[in-house]
């Protein structure tokens, strides 16, 4: 949506455009080029493509921006890039979508309001949008003429106070509605709910990361079933992988097949994370994780758990986790590689992520390798640019060290290594000093 909109905007200035989804040559050579981002374990499309257009289009401007790049702008600035821009673009944000180049899309995607009033630890969203605003403007013209449909990816519509104002343009609008991050719960109450009804909302949308929201769910979904709304056809994102245990998300997972709804499991990442489920919350084992996954293949339809009737007696009759998620064995899965456990994050008791906490993981092949010299903070041995080397990382995405192969962190010691490093190498305020304690880590390398 973002180069769509960078699109829009040039036009109006009276450029030439043109929209890239695959890595080729241009129709005409540019004079800038805007790179977008998504997921932060994404990021090596980004990095390919910006070293593709920089081959061909030396002398063109190329700016990168997005997700990854907001949130890991150290990492991102590895890229070939001449910019890399952090948070909104402020200057498009209120164009439409250049839907000509993308003529099959049938659906007016938009953002009505930004940010949200909450700071939930797993969410990127305070981060990347920031408080709560908007609607700025009518929404009317950010619908394209001839789509039928209108997918909101506002974070949390709810939480801004004329958000009634949306729903009246969107009834008059008469077009099917989806808010695709899902509608605030812990909002919703009767009127609230008669409200949301005078539109065609396809489906309802709704979280239960945590234990906490259990009333306010018991309160929205009455609610929301009362003012007209199917109960199958509500559907609620449920974190795992976070700071709940494996017994929490089977509760949470029972209790929404229970009330009728459906149950659409969501891994948690770390905002940070290089490399996609690869993160394993110290409260999960990566065989528990395997089996959620699994039993979403099998169990589930379309990676989601519906109030199916065997589904429930199943969960409910099962005397622990391990039984719950259970299924019978294939041939196949004894040739298939338990999945292992070589990243994580040490967490404190305290509730909500803070930047004083590490996150060490493996970056195999990272740029930073890639470009650099590296010195192997357990050895010392000098890593040529290209040579096989990790980087480490802290919470924020900046390297604070780099091991060899031969002091490869391995899952034996890695705990060790973080509770150490947590205590030396990060001061209370957050920052990292870095540099890894050299003696705590060839201390527990060797
Ligand atoms: S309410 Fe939703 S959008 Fe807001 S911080 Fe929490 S998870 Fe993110």
């Amino acid at each position: 949506m973002g180069l769509l909109k960078i699109s829009s905007f040039h036009k109006h200035r009276g450029d030439d455009v043109e929209f890239h989804d695959t890595l080729r040559e241009a129709e005409h050579a540019p004079a800038k080029i805007y790179i977008t981002s998504l997921f932060t374990y994404s990021w090596k499309p980004v990095h390919e493509a910006a070293a593709f257009y920089r081959t061909l289009y030396p002398d063109a401007e190329i700016a990168l921006g997005g997700i990854y790049a907001t949130l890991m702008p150290e990492h991102a600035g590895l890229a070939d890039v001449d910019n890399v821009h952090v948070g909104l673009l402020q200057s498009v944000e209120r164009f439409m979508p250049d839907y000509s180049l993308v003529p099959d899309w049938e659906s007016s995607i938009m953002f009505g309001t930004r940010g949200c009033i909450r700071k939930c630890a797993f969410c990127a969203v305070p981060k990347l949008e920031g408080k709560v605003w908007g609607p700025a403007q009518s929404i009317t013209d950010l619908v394209k003429p001839g789509h039928r449909e209108v997918t909101l990816w506002d974070n949390n519509v709810l939480g801004v106070p004329n958000w009634r104002d949306i729903v009246d343009e969107l009834r008059e609008l008469n077009v099917k509605v989806d808010f695709n991050q899902g509608l605030d719960a812990r909002l919703i109450d009767q009127g609230v709910a008669e409200k949301l009804r005078q539109l065609r909302i396809e489906p309802v949308r709704m979280a239960y990361d945590i234990p906490s929201e259990r009333n306010a769910l018991m309160r929205a979904i009455p609610a929301l079933e009362t003012a007209g709304f199917n109960r199958r056809r509500m559907h609620v994102y449920t974190l795992y992988n976070f700071m709940d245990s494996p017994d929490d998300f089977l509760s949470r997972v029972i209790d929404l097949l229970d009330w009728g709804v459906v149950s659409y499991p969501m891994r948690y990442e770390p905002l940070n994370s290089l490399v996609k489920n690869k993160y394993i919350s110290p409260h999960w084992t990566p065989q528990r994780l395997e089996m959620v996954a699994k039993a979403r293949r099998v169990l589930g339809f379309g990676g989601a758990f519906p109030p199916y009737e065997g589904l429930i007696k199943k969960l409910k009759a099962a005397r622990s986790f391990e039984e719950a998620f259970s299924l019978r064995s294939h041939p196949s899965d004894k040739r298939r590689r338990a999945p292992r456990n070589v990243a994580g994050t040490i967490e404190s008791l305290t509730t909500g992520l803070t930047r004083d906490r590490a996150a060490f993981r493996e970056l195999l092949n990272d740029p930073a390798t890639l470009a650099y010299s590296i010195t192997c903070e357990s050895c010392g041995a000098e890593r040529e640019p290209g040579e096989r080397a990790f980087a480490l990382q802290d919470y924020a995405g900046q390297y604070v060290g780099f091991v060899c192969p031969n002091c490869h962190p391995n899952r034996k010691w890695i705990n060790g290594l973080w509770r150490s490093v947590l205590g030396e190498s990060f001061s209370r305020n957050g920052q990292s000093t870095r540099s890894l304690p050299v003696g705590v880590l060839s201390r527990t390398v060797h």
